[in-house]
């Protein structure tokens, strides 16, 4: 499943507000959109480092779309090489992976990255996805599912999760 034409739109103006509102270079927000109707779910606000979902919002998740914010790198000055921020960490990988979005999108000063859910839910085997500081975009091709096993919570940098 792709993301809706109104999803795409929806998205772009959350992350303008996430990229352009002084507020965000010290919080997270995380904001979940309704890839059929374009219109957001809810929004969650963290703090610098950490932004979670409660546990009864987690079923809103399966089939749309969430972005979020990478505040990191606005520690650094703008001609740091740390100051483009860092991509998805191995536990945003878990949250797509899981929990059915469409697609997984962070925000960090540099960069918009984006994670879509494989077409073929079939193919659950092969290495995990390299991280992608150096890249704009990744196809999540092969399936995470053996690195959220048997685990009970594990806390990103952006999002904590959860399961049994
Ligand atoms: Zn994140």
């Amino acid at each position: 499943m792709r993301s809706s034409p109104q999803a795409e739109r929806r998205v772009r103006g959350v992350e303008h507000d996430l990229r352009t509102q002084p507020k965000w270079r010290r919080r997270e927000r995380v904001t979940l959109i309704d890839n059929l109707s374009g219109s957001v779910v809810w929004h969650f606000e963290g703090g610098e480092g950490r932004v979670v979902i409660p546990l009864a919002k987690w079923p809103d998740l399966s089939g749309n779309v969430l972005t979020h914010n990478h505040p990191a790198g606005w520690r650094f000055p703008v001609d740091d090489p740390r100051h483009a921020g860092s991509s998805f960490s191995i536990d945003d990988v878990a949250l797509i992976a899981h929990f059915g979005l469409v697609v997984l999108r962070a925000v960090s000063p540099g960069y918009t990255h984006i994670l879509r859910q494989s077409p073929d839910p079939g193919n659950l085997r092969g290495p995990l996805p390299r991280r992608t500081t150096d890249h704009r975009e990744v196809s999540l091709e092969s399936s995470t599912t053996t690195i959220a096993r048997g685990g009970a919570s594990i806390v990103m940098d952006g999002i904590q999760v959860s399961w049994c």
